[in-house]
């Protein structure tokens, strides 16, 4: 039956641990219950392809919160637990064992889910995926001098294990079926810039060629690439892209369109139930069009948002989406949505960064993206983001010199 005392979270990853952490600092007096899958508490995700598997950081570095955070907020913490059904109707989960608890409230940040190769002989030749801390773990352990790793997929994923793969003495080989790195997220310029980077650390890139096949003997991986080559690897990696977790929400009858859809203060068609992070799928004001992010700062922000709105407020997810990409000493940002672009302006600061501004067909900023040392973009970047949420229509002339100061932008009329 329902408890008006108890705020259910599903889902102890990012955006589920900052929605309990908000439900407390927003005063919620009543039970905080938080509940997750994988036996860890919440932690950042963003280091494992990059710190943990260089080897530089620990999981334990990443956590959300320090271990007295959950007793000193009250807050229960469920792990490796999973939430099996949501009865609607009576308003209460159902958890694996058969355990029934009510809800006042209940927030879906179920996250996503790695895509599997489909090839035959990828089971028996046991392709590795990262997602958690588990996962990062057991690449690391396969990783080092004289090892060679086959990274599928030239995403943001695969692209950072790789980079982090050769920081550990690892031999390299990256296969993308696209001719580019990262063609969902950046520009064809950015993306080349990082693919020489790559090239340059001695990693073999691989554009334009799949998997033809896969088999398993002994402790190695035989592969045939679509061009015919062989290679003999030690370990596989397959970095394909995400699906959002939904099933739970679909099987209770919530409407999923890309991710359990929400309005946009992140409430679905029930009234009582709540998603955010990359599991839900939003309509955002300023691009008018529904997003899922798959991102940091995303979850960041909407669990803290879900939580309010899961107190009564009414706030709309209007955050201008942002995202980075570190790769060697290079980092990689996008912030709005580049797609949505008529044109495109380059703005090149000097050598080794770059920034590129993405304009709509009425001449309003709708995404910038750069890359270079993140002391030499993340400024600038910041400033578009702005321009982005104050809908602005900046001079095309002069985002592209670097003499003008985009600061001095920031008071361009809106439309
Ligand atoms: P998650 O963190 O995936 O948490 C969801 C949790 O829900 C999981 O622990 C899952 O086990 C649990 N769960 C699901 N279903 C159930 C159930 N039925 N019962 C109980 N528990 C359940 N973003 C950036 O912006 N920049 C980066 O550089 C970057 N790097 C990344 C590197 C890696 C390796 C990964 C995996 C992600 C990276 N991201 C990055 C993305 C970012 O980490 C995610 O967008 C963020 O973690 C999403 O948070 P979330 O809470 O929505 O989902």
């Amino acid at each position: 039956m329902a408890d008006a005392r108890r705020m259910v979270i599903v889902g102890a990853g990012q955006a589920g641990g900052r929605a309990a952490e908000a439900l407390r600092d927003l005063g919620w007096a009543g039970q905080v219950l938080l509940i997750g899958a994988e036996p860890l508490a919440p932690y950042h995700r963003p280091p494992l392809s990059k710190s943990v598997l260089s080897g530089e950081r620990t999981v334990a570095d990443g956590a959300l919160f320090a271990p007295s955070f959950f007793t000193e907020k009250e807050i229960e913490l469920r792990l490796a637990t999973t939430v099996a059904e949501i009865r609607r109707r009576e308003r209460e989960i159902l958890l694996g064992d058969g355990t029934r608890l009510g809800y006042h409230s209940l927030l879906l940040a179920t996250g996503a889910e790695p895509k599997r190769l489909g090839l035959p002989g990828a089971e028996a030749a046991r392709v590795c995926y990262l997602r958690t801390a588990g996962d990062a773990l057991a690449l690391s352990a396969g990783l080092g001098p004289g090892r060679h790793v086959l990274v599928v997929g030239g995403g943001f994923i695969g692209a950072e294990a790789a980079a982090s793969a050769v920081a550990r003495g690892s031999r390299v080989t990256l296969v993308e079926p696209a001719d580019r790195l990262m063609a969902r997220g950046v520009p064809r310029l950015i993306a080349e810039r990082m693919a020489a980077r790559h090239r340059a650390a001695g990693v073999d890139l691989r554009l334009a060629t799949g998997i033809a096949s896969l088999s398993a003997e002994g402790g190695i991986t035989r592969v045939e690439l679509s061009d015919g080559t062989h290679l003999a690897v030690d370990l596989v990696l397959a970095g394909i892209g995400v699906a959002p977790r939904t099933a739970l929400a679909a099987a209770a009858g919530l409407r999923i369109d890309n991710g359990i859809a929400t309005d946009r203060r992140l409430r679905t068609e029930d009234p009582n139930i709540y998603a955010a992070g990359d599991a839900c799928a939003f309509p955002h004001d300023l691009f008018g069009i529904r997003l899922r992010l798959e991102s940091w700062k995303n979850a960041e922000h909407q669990g803290r948002l879900a939580a309010q709105n899961m107190l009564g407020h009414r706030e709309a997810c209007l955050a201008v989406p942002w995202f980075w990409s570190d790769q060697y000493e290079l980092t990689i940002q996008v912030t709005g949505l580049p797609d949505l672009r008529a044109e495109s302006i380059e703005r090149h600061l000097g050598e080794d960064a770059l920034l590129i501004f993405h304009l709509a067909r009425d001449g309003r900023i709708v995404g910038a993206s750069g890359i270079g040392p993140s002391d030499a973009i993340g400024r600038d970047i910041r400033l578009a983001q702005m321009m982005i949420e104050r809908r602005l229509h900046p001079d095309p002339g002069a985002l592209a010199d670097p003499s003008v100061r985009l600061r001095a932008m920031l008071t361009t009329k809106a439309a």
